[in-house]
């Protein structure tokens, strides 16, 4: 049998931060990937960050914390959030900032998104993210990576430890131990049909994003060996794709956290716009024939942001996803809805933006507690037909602050540890953009840093 220190199961931003973090300790590490080339759901991720108080955000005059940070996270999750783990991402997402600007990963600009009381969605490059990590990784000699080699199943030896995994390669079973622990950072369900039928049969007809390797394999494995799962009842789309964005081009847009409405097929708002684009997502289903747009005006087409993965909207122009009109009357007719429907709703909702009040939903902002809706008047108007996509689970293994692995009663099934999207209750009833590839990275490393922890720090 082959020996390791650690073995890590998946090479996305979780996998790809332990095995760093753990080939900088000095440890032999074997790395497995499923698929024939790194980066999971990570490289096709819009690539916001959460972080808060960061050298970014001081530039930008943007005054955060992490209290406001761990507070918006706990109001966004509905206060369901297992707290232990959103208080260590407080405490380690600054460092964790740093130490992936110290490996090469670059920053490029700052939005406030889903969940944000401030702008703080740190945006960057997924691609080029992963692949700082690997060449990293290619200079530590005591790192493996094997590609086309997914675990298939875990083993406890004879003292009750999860110490040896099995997998495939070119073919062949073999059998790998791990002395130190075993992380699984294998990502979500988002492409297993199976999975996602049993336990989100709401989400039926939703588009599948994710990456291709994602079918929940780390959950099943560790499950075997008596996990604990959390988050399942919380499996929600998220709103904002276009109903061709499953397809090679990426067509997402959020212009409703710069101020566009929400309008189902006959014309009506339904939902507080400002709200997590899960829970949006959740709304939009249910509306008749899950048919909703985006509608909104000049004022929000001028915030549109060249290049941004989420509020390019001028792209989506370019593509040819937006309806166009001179007149909310043209726009309704575009998009088929009854126009005294849409005018009326429209001419409601300017009301209360101009008076700071919105008697129907509530909306007070433009997302969470950030920015004040605008007046939809200034021609022309444009209409973005949005749908929800499943593309992030956020639901699985029970995890403690340590990252290890617990089973129901929260005692740590020993040798093994999980980080990134296989975990649940970190995120509890939603998510704040940005902190899913924040936990992979806080968490990745946190889960070889205590594997070692009887090991002296070797840098
Ligand atoms: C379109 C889209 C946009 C998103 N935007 C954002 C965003 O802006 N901000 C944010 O925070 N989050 C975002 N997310 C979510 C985020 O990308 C993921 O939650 C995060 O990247 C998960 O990282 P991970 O390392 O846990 O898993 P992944 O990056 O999915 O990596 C898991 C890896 O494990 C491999 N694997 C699976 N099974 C096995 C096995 N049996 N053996 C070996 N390997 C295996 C997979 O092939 C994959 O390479 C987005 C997701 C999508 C799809």
């Amino acid at each position: 049998m082959e020996s390791y220190e650690l073995i890590i199961l998946g090479g996305g931003l979780a996998g790809m931060c332990a095995a760093v973090e753990a080939g900088e300790q000095g440890v032999n590490v074997l790395l497995l990937e499923k698929q024939d080339e790194l980066g999971g759901s990570t490289v096709l991720s819009s690539g916001y960050m959460a972080f808060a108080n960061t050298d970014m955000q001081e530039k930008a005059g943007i005054v955060d914390s992490t209290e406001s940070l761990i507070e918006d996270m706990i109001e966004v999750g509905g206060g369901v959030n297992n707290k232990e783990l959103v208080e260590v991402y407080g405490k380690r997402q600054l460092e964790s900032y740093q130490w992936l600007v110290e490996h090469g990963v670059e920053f490029r600009s700052l939005e406030a998104v889903s969940g944000h009381s401030v702008p703080r969605g740190h945006i960057i490059d997924p691609h080029q993210a992963i692949q700082s990590l690997f060449r990293r990784v290619k200079q530590l000699a005591n790192v493996t990576i094997l590609f086309s080699a997914p675990a298939k199943r875990l083993l406890k030896n004879a003292n009750g430890r999860i110490d040896t995994v099995i997998y495939e390669s070119e073919g062949k079973e073999t059998k790998a131990n791990a002395s130190k622990g075993i992380i699984i950072s294998s990502g979500g369900f988002a492409k297993s049909e199976e999975m996602l039928t049993q336990f989100a049969p709401q989400l039926k007809g939703a588009l599948r994003i994710g990456g291709i390797g994602n079918k929940g394999d780390g959950i099943k494995m560790a499950w075997e060996h008596g996990a604990w799962v959390q988050d399942l009842p919380y499996l929600n789309g998220t709103y904002g794709f276009h109903p061709s964005a499953a397809g090679a081009v990426k067509s997402q847009g959020l212009a409703f956290y710069k101020g566009a409405i929400m309008v189902n097929q006959l014309g009506k708002r339904f939902v507080n716009e400002s709200i997590s684009y899960k829970l949006l997502g959740k709304a939009a289903f249910e509306q008749p024939e899950c048919i909703t747009y985006q509608v909104w005006d000049q004022t929000v087409m001028d915030k549109s942001v060249f290049d941004d993965p989420l509020y390019d909207f001028e792209l989506l122009k370019r593509r040819r996803l937006l309806y166009k009109a001179d007149t909310l009357e043209e726009l309704a007719d575009c998009i088929d809805v009854p126009v005294e429907a849409v005018e009326e709703t429209i001419s409601k909702y300017n009301q209360g933006a101009q008076n700071g009040e919105d008697p129907e939903f509530g909306r007070k902002s433009l997302t969470h507690n950030y920015g004040k809706p605008t007046p939809i008047e200034r021609a022309p108007f444009y209409a973005f037909e949005s749908t929800v996509a499943m593309l992030a689970t956020y639901a699985g293994i029970a995890v403690n602050a340590a990252a290890q692995v617990v089973n129901p009663y929260g005692e740590p099934i020993p040798g093994l540890f999980a980080a990134g999207e296989v975990t649940g209750g970190f995120h509890g009833a939603g998510y704040m953009t940005g902190s899913s590839l924040g936990k992979a990275v806080v968490f990745g490393r946190i889960a070889v840093q205590e594997a070692l922890s009887n090991l002296p720090v070797k840098r």
